[in-house]
């Protein structure tokens, strides 16, 4: 009898012709998390299989509550396709359940695609649920409100598993493409990133730093919150670009009140010159709808207009209260809100414009002549891998 992890995928079973695509995807991102720990992980119809050494355990088990695109995962136990052996495995996921004081109403769910075999999944059921009466005193059958459920599933082996851990869900980080996520040192593009990866992106990040405006503790937190989307995503990289000058440019050129929505639209150009050389398919963003000033329809008409490729604004409808739960959710949140000496007030415009007339203020930036300086400041970049 062997110990491994059933790995349930959902949605991605569904992708048709695609399918294949998307299951090698998930398995690349699992093995690529999963180093250095030995493993092998086995793919069957609609399921993964993962055989690992018990003294990594925790890990693995972390690992994949992580990964994108598995909707559930379990302990099981492989057997031979024998009646005896598959009750012994069941009486043993039964004790650690009963252990675990997880209730004592149960029901065993069992299928055969292997029709050869000598009981069918009725027989099974009866079978293993007399024995786990037999054995445990104080279980009783319930198939209709059980508090654990025991699957037997005889396929080239037999398979016992008990109640799954749930896992991430969506599709596999990659499987539709790279995005750059403009990642700033707060509470909202981390979640952003995360809501795009789980949607089959995966991502490099993109940070402005104003240095010495914005202070070398605001990048030291920055590469800390990418590197925990590196744990999510996997290969994530994070670009910093030394945006001083662009920066200073801007304040120097513009008007006061234009100065936050010029600085996002250089941002956009910089960051869509820098896809297209990274072959990233679009922006992401943490913008969401009425935030601050630079987040009004026209605001964002402006800003995005900058970028040659599509950029995507998952938290566009969402309430702070809940991008805040996501963010404690995926550990980003206390990272996010440390408080860092920061003199970018130097760059918030007091009466910023909330209604832009959209091409007046394109021809405004064009006016500025920074092209030169953009241009320059996106070949500015530092690169960091995690
Ligand atoms: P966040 O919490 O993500 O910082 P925010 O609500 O503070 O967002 P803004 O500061 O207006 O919003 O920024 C809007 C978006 O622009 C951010 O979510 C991020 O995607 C991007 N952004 C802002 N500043 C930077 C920066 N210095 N580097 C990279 N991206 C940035
Ligand atoms: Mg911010």
């Amino acid at each position: 009898m062997e110990q491994l992890y059933l790995i349930k995928y959902g949605e991605i079973s569904l992708k048709g012709k695609n399918r294949k695509f998307f299951e090698q995807k998930l398995m690349a991102n699992i093995k690529q998390q999963l180093k250095p720990a030995p493993f092998s992980l086995l793919k069957r119809v609609g399921r993964l299989y993962l055989e690992y050494d018990e003294q990594y355990e925790q890990q693995i088990s972390q690992v994949l509550k992580r990964v994108f695109g598995i909707v559930g995962f379990c302990k099981a136990l492989r057997t031979r396709k024998d009646i005896n052996a598959i009750g012994k495995a069941a009486l043993l996921i039964a004790r650690q359940l009963l252990e675990e004081k997880k209730g004592t109403r149960f029901k065993i769910e069992a299928r055969r695609t292997d029709k050869g075999f000598a009981y069918n999944s009725y027989q099974i059921a009866c079978k293993i649920g007399d024995l786990l009466r037999s054995h445990y005193k104080d279980v009783t059958v319930d198939v209709a409100r059980p508090d654990w459920i025991i699957n037997i599933e005889v396929r080239e082996h037999a398979y016992i598993y008990g109640p799954a851990s749930a896992g991430r869900k969506g599709l596999p980080a990659g499987c539709n493409g790279k995005g750059l996520l403009l990642l700033s040192g707060g509470i909202d593009s981390p979640v952003a990133g995360f809501l795009m990866a789980k949607r089959g992106l995966t991502l490099d990040a993109v940070y402005f730093h104003t240095h010495p405006f914005t202070s070398q503790e605001v990048l030291r937190k920055v590469e800390d919150l990418a590197k925990i989307l590196a744990a999510y995503i996997p290969g994530l990289k994070l670009y910093i670009v030394d945006f001083t000058e662009a920066q200073l440019a801007l304040k120097e050129r513009g008007s006061e009140k234009a100065l936050t929505l010029f600085s996002r639209a250089a941002m956009m150009r910089i960051t869509s010159a820098l896809a297209r050389r990274f072959d990233a398919l679009c922006l992401v963003t943490g913008e969401s709808l009425g935030q601050v000033a630079s987040q009004t329809p026209a605001s964002m008409h402006f800003t995005g207009s900058f970028s040659t490729l599509p950029v995507f604004r998952p938290l566009i409808g969402m309430d702070k209260e809940d991008i805040i739960d996501l963010a404690k959710q995926y550990g980003t949140y206390e990272l996010s809100i440390q408080p860092y000496p920061d003199c970018c007030a130097l760059f918030a415009p007091q009466h910023p414009l909330t209604r832009p007339d959209v091409p007046e203020l394109i021809t405004e930036f064009n006016n500025l002549a920074v092209e030169e300086i953009l241009e320059k400041t996106g070949s500015k970049i530092e690169c960091r891998e995690f």
